[in-house]
């Protein structure tokens, strides 16, 4: 018998036709799911008492879903976290970290078309999601969505079309679901480590910021030099190559002497920064930018959000964030 929480935030999923077009409507999710009862699993569906279209989500709602599952740990084997797909792989990510040394799964899942449309791709993801989320060796946060199960801070959306909205770029997936059920269990993480519920700081500014040719490296050179600013996320080109722009070099030596992280990533959909693969990688590099290898923007800004949160200072934050906790870049 598995007991599972199912939380339910927002999302298409279980929206229906208001005047005003799609919305989240109260109740209509826990009813449709009382078609996955079954012998072997029980499940509690608690609904945000103020269910969202996850594009408007703030820090604050982390803390919400942070705050529905930390203390029911023990009372359950696994949790299905159901989200709108806009911002999935931002919470996804956040709990990946947030939710230290968990051993039981946590599996995010929504859909491109509502539960009440007939095409609906929520019933196949919700049945993986449950699936998923009563494996005892799953030991982290997973996104379920189109057959594919995928590594909560690897994952992105990267279709508004398909019923493939999702996939890990720079990963294998956790399992594939077809007739059978394919379960990569070496791929899995051990779940390591005292467990602790990390709440994030609702207060933190975060900037991501993309190079763009002309003008772009400096507009993003000023926005670092600006006092307030906590960290951010340098979408550069290629393998983490940028002009020598002074401004842009200015900004994050500022940042970085103020102790506040700026993480190079690529703007590329594949891949990852390699310091010195290109000598236009070095300037940054040498401004005291942190290189985030393969890691996708969600799970940088994440992990900033995170190690932020929990007081990290440097040197431990720089080492930190550029190496793995979470499985979410290569080393
Ligand atoms: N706008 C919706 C949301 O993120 C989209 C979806 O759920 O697919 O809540």
């Amino acid at each position: 018998m598995s007991r599972i929480l199912v939380l339910y935030t927002g999302g298409t999923i279980g929206m229906d036709h208001t005047p005003d077009g799609l919305a989240p409507v109260p109740g209509l999710l826990p009813r449709l799911l009382q078609r996955f009862v079954r012998p072997g699993l029980e499940f509690d569906v608690v609904e945000f008492e103020q269910l969202i279209d996850s594009s408007v989500l703030v820090p604050s709602q982390w803390n919400q879903i942070i705050d529905a599952l930390a203390p029911r740990y023990d009372a359950y084997d696994g949790f299905v976290v159901i989200h709108g797909t806009d911002t999935m792989a931002y919470t996804a990510s956040v709990l990946a970290f947030a939710l230290q040394g968990w051993k039981k799964p946590v599996v995010l899942t929504g859909a491109q078309l509502p539960l009440v449309h007939p095409r609906s791709d929520g019933w196949a993801n919700l049945a993986d999601a449950l699936e998923a989320a009563c494996q005892p060796d799953l030991h982290e946060v997973a996104v379920a969505f189109d057959r594919l199960l995928l590594r909560g801070c690897r994952a992105r959306k990267l279709d508004v079309e398909c019923f493939a909205g999702f996939n890990s770029p720079n990963d294998l997936p956790l399992a594939e679901f077809a007739i059978h059920a394919h379960w990569h269990k070496p791929r899995w993480l051990p779940g390591e480590g005292e467990r602790r519920a990390q709440r994030v700081d609702e207060n933190l500014k975060l900037a991501a910021l993309m190079l763009t040719p002309g003008h772009g490296s400096a507009l993003a050179g000023q926005v670092l030099q600006r006092e307030g600013l906590d960290g951010a996320i340098l979408l550069c080109y290629g393998s983490g190559n940028a002009p020598a722009d002074p401004a842009l070099l200015a900004g994050v030596a500022a940042m970085t002497a103020r102790g506040c992280p700026v993480l190079t990533l690529t703007q590329v959909a594949r891949g990852g920064v390699e310091v010195g693969a290109y000598a236009a990688s070095q300037p940054l590099a040498r401004a005291g930018a942190l290189p985030g290898a393969d890691l996708t923007p969600e799970a940088a800004l994440a992990k900033l959000q995170v190690l932020l949160s929990a007081g990290l200072a440097w040197p431990e934050l720089a080492a930190g964030l550029v190496r793995p906790l979470r499985g979410e870049l290569s080393a």
